[in-house]
């Protein structure tokens, strides 16, 4: 099954070479799960994988001896509410441009999102990359301008990169509210969660081309799981599946890259040379729905601090818990399925969403609302209509 021969997109995609897959994948986990009580929990750390196997309707191919758990990899989906009214506090000071990738413009503040503010007035732009807003800040040199600055080591090399610009080309009027977080915190605050029990880790393909596959070492080590890096293709996933499979029937843990053509085994040194240099671990960092978890988010070193947004403009963290009808906390952590949380596909949707999931294409709620199990949702919409004359016959 090594290398099981595939150089272009299509063949990626190719259905003999999944339909092979899907049968060795459906003999491995009989054996695997014989007899237990449960199936096998193999959670995909990345949103990116998340938003393919619902595209792609992987899960619903899988034998229902293996039950994929959903992580936290989706950097908008895990910025808590108190970091978003942060942000609509930056763009109420006068003058400030506020700059922001486009999907952090729909996360719900506990009053309004960016979307929001700008529509009362507020002058924030969407921006492609910090460059774009750096370049902004050129522009109006008699303006302040922030940019948003989130997600995991994937966007960090590009925000401290431009940090380094900024510097080089003297650039004041410029400065970053940093979200930035790190994976490796997070997956060890999910493996010492005593909600989850998992037997395996798809690792995340995209940061790993930045960090590489060192620091995934702990989880085959300490922990006894076996990961494997994958790409995000449907023959990726199935075959990186495959191979944590394959670990788990010869009672090994260890990390293997199935995405060897992208992610580097050292990873990326220019990238990780940069954030090294303008970024030092906070002591912790609130996520939506996980709480607060030691070392996980990253600020600006002293020698760069007049680059953070955070201190120019004394900006203190809020803190907002979610809304009580929120389930994104047990959606994140696996503990229950994006369909049924009490509001899904009712009063929260991609159109209105109330948590972060059902807002980038990254979020599992937003995926499953998209690509999922239309019968189920239908079904739980059903229910939610038949519950609510009840509800409101309780409340009067
Ligand atoms: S349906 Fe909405 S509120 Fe419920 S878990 Fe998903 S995003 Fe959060």
């Amino acid at each position: 099954m090594k290398g099981f021969g595939v150089r272009y997109v299509d063949e990626f995609r190719d259905p003999e070479k999944a339909r092979n897959l899907l049968k060795e994948i459906t003999g491995l986990s009989a054996r695997l799960q014989s007899g237990k009580a449960r199936p096998l929990q193999i959670m995909e750390v990345c949103g990116g994988h998340t938003h393919a196997i619902f595209r792609y309707g992987i899960e619903t191919m899988l034998p229902d001896e293996i039950e994929l758990v959903h992580g936290p990899g989706c950097p908008v989906c895990v910025l808590p509410m108190g970091r978003v009214d942060d942000c609509v506090t930056l763009t109420e000071i006068p003058g400030l441009i506020f700059t922001t990738f486009g999907d952090a413009m729909r996360v719900p503040g506990s009053k309004k999102s960016l979307l929001q503010a700008r529509s009362e007035g507020a002058d924030v732009r969407m921006v492609y990359s910090p460059l774009d807003s750096l370049r902004i800040a050129q522009e109006n040199p008699d303006r302040e301008v922030v940019f948003f600055a989130l997600g995991f080591e994937t966007t960090m090399p590009s925000t401290a990169m431009t940090v380094l610009r900024a510097e080089a080309e003297g650039i004041t009027n410029f400065s970053l509210f940093c979200n930035h977080i790190t994976i490796i915190p997070t997956v060890k605050a999910i493996l010492d969660s005593p909600e989850l029990e998992l037997d395996g880790f798809l690792g995340p393909g995209h940061v790993s081309m930045v960090i590489g596959n060192a620091p995934y070492d702990f989880i085959a080590g300490q922990y006894r799981k076996p990961i494997v890096v994958a790409g995000f293709e449907p023959l990726d996933i199935l075959h990186a599946l495959w191979m944590v499979l394959k670990q788990l029937d010869e009672g090994r843990s260890e990390v293997e890259n199935q995405y060897a053509r992208v992610v580097p085994k050292d990873g990326n040194p220019v990238a990780l040379d940069a954030i090294g240099k303008v970024f030092e671990l906070r002591e912790f960092f609130e996520w939506r729905g996980l709480g607060s978890i030691d070392h996980s988010g990253v600020r600006m070193r002293r020698p760069y601090e007049k680059y953070d947004a955070e201190t120019k403009f004394a900006i203190r963290s809020t803190r907002i818990a979610d809304p009580k009808s929120c389930q994104c906390g047990e959606v994140l952590k696996g503990v229950i399925k994006p369909w049924e949380c009490k509001v899904f596909g009712t009063a929260c949707t991609p159109e209105t969403p109330l948590g972060a999931l059902m807002v980038s294409s990254e979020g599992a709620c937003a995926a499953y609302y998209q690509f999922g199990d239309v019968e189920k949702i239908h079904a739980r919409r059903a229910e939610v209509k038949a519950v609510e004359p009840m509800m409101a016959r309780t409340r009067s």
